[in-house]
């Protein structure tokens, strides 16, 4: 069984089960799939198309401020991704 068929299976057991299917949490809403926290947390497709939003409107990928020119990020994030790195390093 693959990953993704197990992830189905699950979603239709959460389904089945009247749970949010994608944290398995209690539903605010029987019409709704997932649960309240799950439908309006930030989500990484919500992150990926705000940033790509952000670089195409020439702003800070990461905050939404101006960026230092020549830069996709402002200066504090910078510094922040570059102490971000010397620490994973
Ligand atoms: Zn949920
Ligand atoms: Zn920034």
């Amino acid at each position: 069984m693959t990953n993704a068929e197990a992830l189905r299976r699950l979603r239709q057991r959460r389904k089945a089960a009247g749970v949010c299917t994608n944290c398995g949490g209690p539903l605010d809403d029987v019409n709704k799939k997932t649960c309240f926290d799950c439908r309006h947390k930030p989500n990484a497709k919500y992150m990926k198309a705000l940033r790509q939003k952000r670089s195409e409107e020439g702003l800070c990928t990461r905050c939404g401020r101006e960026p230092e020119p020549g830069y996709a990020l402002c200066t504090e994030c910078r510094e922040y991704i570059a102490d971000w790195r010397l620490e994973k390093c």
